[in-house]
């Protein structure tokens, strides 16, 4: 006889371990089925950059990802209390320097509509056009030609922290179970019945959340009416730890692509290649080499500072280039919860709640339209898909 569960979560990177969390305090049972091992995916990084969107052409997308980055603190904090870990959050800002004056232009447009949209709540964030080089962040001082950008939205974690954090906080769960090494092969959504690999028996499942990440895209496509193109596709990126003596407080660096994290632990991560085609997953090469050279000359603290660790994951990103959540058109039992590509970190919370709001018949965290599965279909193949 298979096992059964209101709730059956596939996939155990942030995505699926913060749904696990969330149907787990609702009072559900729940399954989390992890292929390999929990936070072993895309979430097992080293970034953990909690970037906005940028603050103009303000729409429901945007506000939906503010709310849930001003959220986010109280969240961990909530589960640091009850578990004892930390997941390494801070809200560090985000410096951007502006090598050229047209560079800084754009930034005095964007300060203007930070002010008028960056609100949650009643808190304020803010985006500050600075001349020359910011204090205490030590940058090649030509790529402050024209100032810099200071940010105080975004922040950081630190993702195998946070995959701990979240991993302890589901555990306390009476009614969760995570079951690691085993893959979901095959979903039944109309019987409500999951097969697993490795012998495991299977599963009978009142609703189930597909949180597999990239793997996510081919198998919600299975469920669907043929379509055009694939649903999503995923994304290589690499990226490196250095051994650098930053201060943990300072605010991460972002230019032209590259991202400097300084951590609590005093290491820093430096990333990232954005890679469409690949040969495999896993290998870091002279891809990596190129941003690592890219980030010491941006940040001159780097140029001696030993590499520790090379890494290389798949980013999830759906055919709308947004997340991707809901239930599908004919089968409401089956919920989408992937696609967040760059900016998981800092919204996976908020959408595993958005995706539970459809089991719990509730409107906590009502989904902005780009976000949902219907949404993306319509905006890609028109109003019929
Ligand atoms: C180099 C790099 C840098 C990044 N930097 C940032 C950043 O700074 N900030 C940010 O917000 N995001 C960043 N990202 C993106 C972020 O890591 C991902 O968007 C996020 O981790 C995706 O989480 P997920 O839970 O959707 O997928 P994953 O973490 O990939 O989890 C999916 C899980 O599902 C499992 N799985 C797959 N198929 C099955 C199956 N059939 N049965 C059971 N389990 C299955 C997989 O084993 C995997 O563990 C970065 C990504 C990369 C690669």
């Amino acid at each position: 006889m298979p096992e059964t569960t209101d709730i059956l979560v596939i996939g155990g990177g942030v995505m699926g371990l913060w749904a696990a969390l969330g149907a787990a305090e609702a009072g559900l049972s729940v399954v989390l089925v992890e292929a390999g091992k929990i936070g072993g995916g895309a979430s097992g990084g080293l970034l953990g950059a909690l970037f906005p969107w940028m603050p103009d052409r303000w729409d429901a997308k945007k506000q939906y990802q503010l709310d849930a980055l001003a959220a986010l603190p109280d969240e961990i904090a909530r589960l640091e209390d009850a578990t004892g870990l930390s997941a390494g959050f801070r809200r560090v800002g985000r410096v951007v320097p502006l090598p050229g004056p047209h560079l800084r232009d754009i930034a005095l447009r964007h300060q203007r509509d930070a002010e008028a949209n960056w609100q949650a709540g009643t808190t304020r964030f803010h985006w500050h056009v600075r001349d020359g080089a910011p204090d205490g962040v030590d940058l090649d001082p030509s790529t402050c030609a024209a100032g810099h950008v200071f940010d105080t939205l975004a922040a950081r974690i630190e993702p195998r922290a946070l995959g701990r954090l979240l991993r302890a906080a589901l555990e306390r769960q009476p009614t969760a179970r995570i079951i690691e090494h085993a893959a979901v092969t095959s979903l039944d959504p109309v019987r409500g019945r999951a097969e697993l690999s490795s012998g495991h028996a299977p599963l009978a499942f009142s609703h189930t959340i597909i949180a597999a990440g990239a793997a996510s895209f081919p198998l919600l496509q299975s469920l669907l009416p043929p379509l055009p193109k694939p649903l999503g596709q995923g994304v290589k990126g690499q990226a490196a730890l250095l051994r650098a003596t930053l201060d943990p407080a300072a605010p991460v660096v972002f230019l032209d692509g590259i991202y400097i994290v300084a951590h609590e632990n005093g290491l820093a991560a430096v990333g990232s290649t954005s890679e469409n085609s690949y040969a495999d997953a896993d290998t870091t090469d002279d891809r990596l080499d190129a941003v690592i050279e890219r980030a010491r000359a941006l940040m001159p603290a780097l140029r001696d500072a030993d590499v520790v660790e090379r890494w290389a994951g798949i980013r999830p990103k759906a055919i709308g280039r947004d997340p991707l959540v809901g239930s599908l058109p004919g089968h409401p039992s089956v919920i989408a919860l992937t696609g967040g590509f760059k900016i998981t970190f800092g919204v996976a919370h908020r959408l595993a709640i958005s995706a539970l709001d459809g089991v719990l018949g509730r409107s906590l965290a009502p989904l902005p339209e780009n976000f949902t599965l219907e949404g993306q279909l319509r905006r890609e193949f028109g109003p019929r898909a």
